[in-house]
């Protein structure tokens, strides 16, 4: 079994990143700007949104946090958003999500520049990954199909299983999977038969937000296990069943675990996975990053 190491390829790609900014800023005087804003006080969002920060600041990215109170209302934010569609120096704009329940997401989200929306979750964005008729992914889909290219694996032909369908992975990362002539099965909570679907499986992978879910027994011998899931455990019963002897050791300093969709027992059976922590997580950031150059590059007319 092979490990796919995030952590490791997406170093590589935000140093490629970071030397283009410095060439690009040689020919133009400018650098990508990338704004994210993020509505209320979940700390996973926040945590999320300074670790994005720190890596665009890192490689040379004009990045900017704007923090808005949880109860803001939805005009409040929609004004904030159609601000920034027309500042020329902010190519890139990303709403940290979830927002609180209040604001519906669509009806926010339906505001952004569909050329400035570095998610590319827009039904616009979204539609031309449907039709394969860009080059632009969303980060987490766009940073599983990196790590599958950097390893040489080819998906033409294999039998693949992805089981969540938000818009965020699951349903770009079927599209995306289909159009490499991948054989897809796009799973939810209302699947019958999981088990069995899994088992016919060369490429798995997993985006549910369960930790442990696709046990070992469900996964064919030699599969690919892509494991999407990031599963912070605070019980020490459940960081014993299913975390790494690393995250075990991490749990007893920081009080939390975290852990994939996919048992751990399951990576032995694999020919390739990816870890959690260190597998697609990295992958998403250093992806974002890249959808940012290439925004940047669109608007000011590099390509
Ligand atoms: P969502 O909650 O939006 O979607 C979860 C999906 O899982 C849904 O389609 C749901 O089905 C399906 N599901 C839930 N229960 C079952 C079940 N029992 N059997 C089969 N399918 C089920 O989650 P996200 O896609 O946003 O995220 C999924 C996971 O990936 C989370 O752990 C999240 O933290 C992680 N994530 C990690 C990223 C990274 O960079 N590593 C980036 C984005 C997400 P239904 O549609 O029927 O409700």
């Amino acid at each position: 079994m092979n490990i796919l190491d995030g952590r490791q390829i997406a170093s590589e790609i935000q140093e490629g990143i970071k030397q283009e900014i410095i060439q690009l800023k040689s020919q133009t005087g400018k650098t990508p700007g990338l704004t994210v804003i993020i509505v209320g006080e979940n700390p996973a969002s926040q945590a999320y949104v300074r670790k994005k920060h720190k890596i665009a600041q890192k490689l040379g990215i004009n990045s900017k946090i704007i923090e808005l109170k949880a109860d803001i209302p939805a005009r409040q934010l929609i004004d904030q958003i159609q601000i920034l569609n027309r500042d020329a120096d902010t190519q890139a704009i990303l709403v940290q999500l979830p927002l609180p329940e209040h604001l519906n997401t669509w009806e926010i989200l339906d505001h952004l520049s569909p050329e400035k929306d570095v998610d590319r979750f827009l039904p616009v964005n979204l539609g031309h990954i449907l039709l394969n008729r860009t080059h632009i992914f969303p980060c987490t889909p766009a940073g599983v199909l990196r790590m599958l290219d950097y390893n040489q694996i080819d998906v033409s032909g294999l039998n693949a299983i992805m089981v969540g369908r938000s818009f965020i992975v699951g349903k770009p990362l079927a599209s995306m999977l289909t159009n490499r002539n991948a054989t897809v099965t796009l799973c939810h909570s209302k699947t019958r038969n999981l088990p069995e679907l899994v088992q016919q499986a060369d490429l798995v992978v997993a985006a549910i937000g369960k930790p442990g879910f696709i046990t070992a027994d469900m996964v064919k011998k030699g599969a690919i296990l892509i494991d999407v899931g990031q599963n912070f455990l605070y019980q020490e019963n459940q960081v014993l069943e299913y975390c790494t002897e690393m995250q075990q050791q991490k749990f007893k300093k920081k009080g939390y675990g975290i852990t994939g969709d996919i048992h751990i027992k399951a990576f032995s059976k694999s020919s390739h996975y990816t870890p959690v922590p260190g597998g697609v997580g990295p992958m998403t950031v250093a992806l974002l990053m890249e959808n940012t150059l290439q925004l940047f590059k669109q608007q000011v007319h590099i390509e």
